[in-house]
Order: C-alpha cells, then sequence, then structure tokens
C-alpha cells in the first residue's frame, strides 16, 4: 500500500486526491489547503484529514473551527510520495521541504522540467528507473503526447504542426479572461508547448502556436501531422480508437463541441462530468497524401489526473506502466 500525500488541493489536488483514494494499492493520508475556505470544508466532509499548507495559517483553521491533522511537515513524516498540486512555481518553493523531510514527489506541469528527475507521461515517456521525483507534464502536453506517440510508432511523424485555442480559465476562475476576445497568447511562433512535449517525445518535430479564448470548459487543438509513411484515413482512426486515453467521438453522437462533450460526461455519472480521455471528432480524422489533420478537445482540470496516479506507481509502486494504465483506467472507469 502507498501512503500518498497531496500538496495544494485546488483544481488539479482535489481530482488527484479523490482518484488516489480510489486506488485499491494506494491509501490517501490526506491533502493540504492554505485557508479554510469552502475546499477545506469540503474535503473534511469527503472524509479526508486535512494539513495546513503553511504554519503560520493554522491558527485561521481554528478560528474557523474546522479541525487539522497536522501541517505540512506532519503530512510528509507519514507518506510515501506527495503529489504537489500548488500553482505554478510554487511547487519549485515547496521542492527544499520535500527534500529535506526525504519524501518522493511529484510536480505539475506548471514547474519547469528542471524540477524533477524526469517528465512523466504514462502512455510516451521513457521508462523511468530509480527516481525520486517526477513531473507529470501540462494538460496540452499530455494530450499532445498521447496523440504523437501511436502516430509516430506506426507512421513515422515527420513533422507535427498543432494549434492550440486555450480556454481563458477554469470554471472557478473568476478572475481570468479574456472575456471579449480571442488572443494570441504568446503571440511569438512557436509557443512552448512543443519543446514541452520534447520532454516527453525527444525527437519528435513539432511546432505549435497557441490563442486564448473566452471559454472554461477544454482546450481544443487544431492538429496537422506529416507523417513519414502514408496511412488510409480509416487506418489512422482504427489506430487512435486502439488507444484507451483517446475517445473518438463517433461523428452521429451529436457532440458538437465542448458543452455536449460535458453534458454526456456528466450524463455518464462522472464525478465534475470530468473527461479524462483526449476526444478527437472522428469525422475530423483525414489524412491526404503524408498529411493527417483532426481537431480535439482537451479537458484541462481532468487529462493530467490518471497520469498523476500512474506516475505515483512509477514512483512508488512495483508494477509495470502497462499494468498502472490498466489499474487506473479500471478503478477511475477511464475509456469510452
Ligand atoms: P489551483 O490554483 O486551482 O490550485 C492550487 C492550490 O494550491 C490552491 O488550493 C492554493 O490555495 C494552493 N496553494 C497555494 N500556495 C500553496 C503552497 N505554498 N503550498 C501548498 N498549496 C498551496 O491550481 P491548479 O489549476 O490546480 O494548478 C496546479 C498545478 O497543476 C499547476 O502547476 C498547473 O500549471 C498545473 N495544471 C493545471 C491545469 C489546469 O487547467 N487547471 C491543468 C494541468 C496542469
Amino acid at each position: 500500500m502507498t501512503r500518498v500525500g497531496v500538496n495544494g488541493y485546488g483544481t488539479i489536488g482535489k481530482r488527484v486526491a479523490d482518484a488516489v483514494a480510489a486506488q485499491p494499492d494506494m491509501e490517501l493520508v490526506g491533502v493540504t489547503k492554505t485557508s479554510p475556505d469552502y475546499g477545506a470544508e469540503a474535503a473534511l466532509r469527503r472524509g479526508y484529514d486535512l494539513y495546513a499548507a503553511l504554519d503560520d495559517r493554522v491558527a485561521a483553521f481554528e478560528d474557523a473551527g474546522l479541525d487539522l491533522a497536522g501541517t505540512l511537515a506532519d503530512l510528509l513524516d507519514a507518506v510515501d510520495v506527495i503529489v504537489d498540486c500548488a500553482p505554478s512555481g510554487v511547487g519549485e518553493r515547496n521542492r527544499p521541504t520535500y527534500e529535506a523531510h526525504d519524501t518522493p514527489a511529484i510536480y505539475q506541469g506548471g514547474e519547469d522540467a528542471a524540477i524533477a528527475d524526469a517528465s512523466f507521461n504514462a502512455r510516451a515517456s521513457a521508462p523511468i528507473r530509480n527516481a525520486d521525483s517526477l513531473r507529470v507534464v501540462s494538460c496540452n502536453t499530455t494530450a499532445l503526447s498521447r496523440l504523437l506517440a501511436p502516430l509516430d510508432e506506426s507512421y513515422g511523424v515527420e513533422k507535427a504542426r498543432v494549434t492550440l485555442v486555450r480556454r481563458g480559465g477554469d470554471p472557478s476562475e473568476t478572475n481570468r479572461g479574456p472575456i471579449n476576445d480571442v488572443v494570441p497568447d504568446p503571440a511569438t511562433v512557436p509557443s512552448h508547448h512543443g519543446p514541452d512535449v520534447n520532454t516527453i517525445l525527444g525527437d519528435v518535430d513539432v511546432d505549435t502556436a497557441a490563442l486564448k479564448a473566452p471559454v472554461t470548459g477544454m482546450h481544443t487543438h487544431s492538429v496537422n501531422v506529416t507523417l513519414e509513411a502514408k496511412p488510409t484515413t480509416e487506418e489512422v482512426r482504427e489506430l487512435l480508437r486502439g488507444e484507451t486515453r483517446i475517445f473518438l467521438i463517433p461523428e452521429d453522437a451529436g457532440i458538437d463541441g465542448a458543452g455536449t462533450l460535458k453534458d454526456y460526461a456528466s450524463d455518464l455519472g462522472r464525478a465534475r462530468g470530468d473527461l479524462w480521455e483526449n476526444c478527437v471528432w472522428e469525422e475530423s480524422i483525414r489524412v491526404q497524401g503524408r498529411d493527417l489533420y483532426l481537431f480535439q478537445n482537451v479537458h484541462q482540470e481532468a487529462d493530467v489526473v490518471p497520469e498523476n496516479v500512474d506516475a505515483v506507481r512509477a514512483l512508488a509502486g512495483d508494477v509495470s506502466r502497462e499494468e498502472s494504465v490498466a489499474r487506473t483506467n479500471e478503478t477511475l472507469g477511464v475509456g469510452i
């Protein structure tokens, strides 16, 4: 049984906590919060032990009447792996604390790749050996890695060009934007996403350009890949249909965007309407000569969650990556 803590119970942290709690070979020891807000109260109601992320906030929890099991230091001493889900850049500030406690750590994609021994994606990254820390790459990098790995294995990727239309903020981020525009972000091309894919797939030539749109539900990728081989459109559809973390949206499903995708996930009974899979429109997959085109949507709050579970096993478990992915998919219900 691997004992796991989550430091930073926000958008990603609360989902990772639920996913870890669902694993028969893992124990969620507890989660941290910086302040006694609704998230802290909800964590306690879910039965999770709550720890103060910052020592000087203990009194605030006491004043709010929320019971603490301890501070971050106590949590670090009680776990085999800590999953850092703090805001971008804060993971780097937390790193010395994890190292001082000798606690193996998993970081998120908002951190620089140099923070960890290796960057991680369960489908595509190199085998992990003797690592004390991993970085689960960002939502966009996760989705692109899942897509490009099978294409490269089967047909060879000569060059991938991807335009990312990114959501302006998560649904709970009331202070984000834009609210009435679509803005290049960054305006320089290529964006950082391509190099980030290369932390997973070192050899794949990929250029990315990014925009930000006034939506909160999902990112949309417009993908063009020049392949070395010339598969048929149907062969590529079959290949992607065989990937457990890619959902091929059937043409006649009536799913036309993030709204209907999230509605479908909610109808399936998924907590928070989460979509852990890349969502690829089947009819958008098209091969012309050696050029492949497709559109995929990425639920930014969810696709990295199963990857974090597999990262825990890569650091502290004793099963193969394939076995880990199968267990994670089975326990969470990944795969449509
Ligand atoms: P978030 O702001 O929703 O949650 C972060 C949580 O950490 C908050 O509850 C915050 O109060 C808490 N926190 C702040 N300072 C802390 C500290 N010093 N120690 C511990 N906790 C602290 O952020 P998020 O969207 O969940 O992002 C977390 C990480 O995941 C970032 O690296 C981000 O880039 C990455 N990520 C985010 C998304 C996304 O779309 N939201 C997708 C993939 C990866």
